[in-house]
């Protein structure tokens, strides 16, 4: 391809809707078009990148097992209702209706579709097992379309479903597609982790999400720096020291419960700065509400962090969220940041965190504007009947290895792939059985595996970029190699990259020629920026003493190579660009 006919509108200025640097440089070096919020046009280099991760993903999941198909994305709202999601996916689902008023939806999984599809063609144990995936667009309406391809709204997915006879072939499945996972973004040049992963309403108890390594990650994965273990912080487990000895306080030296006055003191840090104690020494009270309106006050260390998926599992709720205002008024007679164990009415369950189970005279809220209670203690002032203990906060780098006791690091990450053992909840919603050998009907078991492609391209730019712009990993590299012509009114010059772009065409390289009559540090700046992983600079050299530069994009490494050497070795030199 030349330059001069490419559609590559590059931005000289920072964009300002973009927040993060992948984003930013996405829309700088001409990649996406923002039509509207979370909707995308890919440009050339965009749809190029995404063409070649989508290419790697195909092949390792073909040589898997897997076929692919192509589902429809407008989905008939029957299925849903069958598998009970229509009313429990919430807004994120984009329903619509068509000319008979039917109604649809627009797919952001295909789970149910799959499963319909199953339940009429599989019908026998010889049919399986049967792994099939698409590559094709999801929609979800985000509250919160952010980061361009991060977290849009229409973006490119990679869903395959698994169809089994049984556990163990399904975990053969899984951990094949967990392997075929591992080359995929092996391929991709990225840094990434599979870590556990909370498995959410479906249940069941294996999951991973393939994390890719990056400051400006959404979710926070957690690794031993001893053993393999890994985690996402979501269902990272706190193996709790403080435990023992829980309960047995010494009720004789309990200090006085006291009452004090805190004007305003809202925050945990200003309840500790006004008190002058350490924020551990105070408990966090904090009211939830479940969808079927019950309330629960989860309590953890002044210190610490509610986790709401442990919550939801210690409350056996999977639609929790934090009580608004005039519940927490309600509910506990006081403003938001007031609120305790002491005194609350019965009807609200108590989630007390493992770590303070064994703590004394701590400080929480007083339920009453403007107070707070010292030297709370379990037994004697708080009704045990009403409270649970559980693990319900997040995990921190002072807590230890679950399964090893050792340090722990934790580090953001952005979700690039999960995989899950689904078993047999949308089998038994929507009536997918087989007969097995002795002509028995039993629910198909089930898997469901899936990459965000979209996402995958912009995580690489997040993790491969410097000032000058992106780094393209070689392997999804829109283009692998740009030839720069120095003075493209230099017909000698421009022989020559000639050239050597029939012969990169001819060894299957894809090669940029930027034959544009523009000034060549201008030409430099946009190779730099659009992140070709290769350049060779065809310029006066050439002339002086037949020889071409050779730039590589990830390290600045410059080599002066003749011009034979170029033609004759061109696939050997890309090859060393990662
Ligand atoms: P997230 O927690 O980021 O919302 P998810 O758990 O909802 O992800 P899945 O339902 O497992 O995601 O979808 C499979 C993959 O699709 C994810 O691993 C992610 O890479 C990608 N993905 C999900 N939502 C989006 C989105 N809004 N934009 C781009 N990619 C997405
Ligand atoms: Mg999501």
């Amino acid at each position: 391809m030349k330059c001069s006919q490419l559609f590559l509108p590059t931005l000289k200025n920072i964009p300002s809707e973009a927040e993060i640097a992948s984003h930013r440089l996405m829309l700088r070096a001409g990649m996406i078009r923002r039509l509207a919020s979370g909707l995308y046009t890919y440009l050339p280099l965009g749809l190029r990148a995404l063409r070649k991760v989508e290419a790697i993903v195909r092949e390792e999941m073909v040589n898997a097992g897997a076929q692919e198909i192509m589902m429809p994305i407008v989905q008939p709202a029957e299925l849903w209702q069958e598998s009970g999601r229509w009313d429990r996916y919430g807004r994120e689902l984009l329903r619509i209706k068509d000319r008979h008023d039917r109604a649809f939806c627009l797919g952001p999984t295909h789970e149910e579709v799959i499963t319909d599809l199953v339940r009429r063609e599989v019908r026998s144990y010889r049919d399986m097992p049967l792994n099939l995936f698409q590559i094709h667009t999801k929609f979800r309406d985000e509250i919160r379309p952010r980061f361009g391809l991060m977290r849009a709204r229409e973006f490119v997915m990679k869903d395959a479903y698994s169809f089994d006879v049984d556990e163990e072939a399904l975990d053969r499945q899984y951990w094949n597609m967990y392997n075929a996972y591992m080359r995929i973004f092996e391929r991709c040049g990225l840094e990434f982790k599979a870590v556990k992963a909370d498995t959410g309403a479906i249940g069941g108890d294996v999951s991973h999400e393939f994390m890719v390594i990056a400051d400006t990650g959404e979710d926070t994965v957690c690794s031993c720096l001893s053993c393999s273990w890994a985690a996402n912080i979501e269902l990272a487990e706190v193996r709790n020291s403080e435990i023992s000895g829980q309960g047995a306080q010494d009720n004789s030296q309990l200090k006085e419960l006291k009452k004090v006055s805190t004007p305003d003191v809202k925050t945990i840090e200003d309840v500790a700065k006004f008190l002058c104690v350490d924020t551990k020494r105070l408990v966090k009270s904090i009211l939830f509400s479940t969808s079927s309106g019950e309330h629960a006050l989860a309590m953890v260390r002044g210190d610490h962090e509610v986790n709401e998926v442990k919550l939801k599992r210690a409350i056996g709720c999977d639609d929790i969220f934090m009580a608004d205002e005039n519940v927490v008024l309600s509910v506990t007679g006081a403003d938001v940041g007031f609120a305790g164990p002491v005194g609350l009415k019965e009807s609200v369950r108590i989630f007390a965190d493992n770590s303070i189970r064994g703590v004394k005279d701590f400080i929480t809220g007083a339920n009453e504007k403007d107070a707070h209670l010292l030297n709370v203690n379990w037994q004697r002032d708080i009704d045990l009947s009403m409270v649970t203990f559980a693990d319900i906060r997040n995990i921190t780098d002072h807590d230890l290895c679950p399964e090893c006791g050792g340090r722990i690091e934790l580090k953001k990450g952005i979700e690039v792939g999960h995989v899950f053992k689904l078993g047999t909840k949308y089998s038994e919603a929507l009536g997918a059985a087989y007969l097995d050998k002795d002509g028995k009907e039993r629910p198909i078991i089930m898997g469901c595996y899936g990459i965000g492609v979209s996402r995958v391209v912009q995580a690489a730019i997040e993790q491969n970029n410097d000032k000058n712009g992106i780094i393209f990993p070689t392997p999804i590299a829109p283009f692998e190699l740009i030839i720069t012509v120095i003075n493209t009114k230099d017909k000698v010059l421009l022989l020559a990259a000639k050239e050597i772009y029939d012969i990169a065409e001819q060894s299957n390289i894809d090669c940029l020629l930027d034959d544009r009559n523009i000034r060549a540090g201008a030409k430099f700046k946009d190779a730099d920026l659009i992140g070709i992983p290769v350049r060779i600079t065809v310029g006066k050299r050439l002339k002086d003493s037949g020889e071409v530069e050779v730039f590589f994009r990830r390290n600045g490494a410059v080599k002066m190579v003749s011009f034979d050497d170029i033609k004759e070795n061109l696939l050997r030199i890309i090859s060393f660009s990662d």
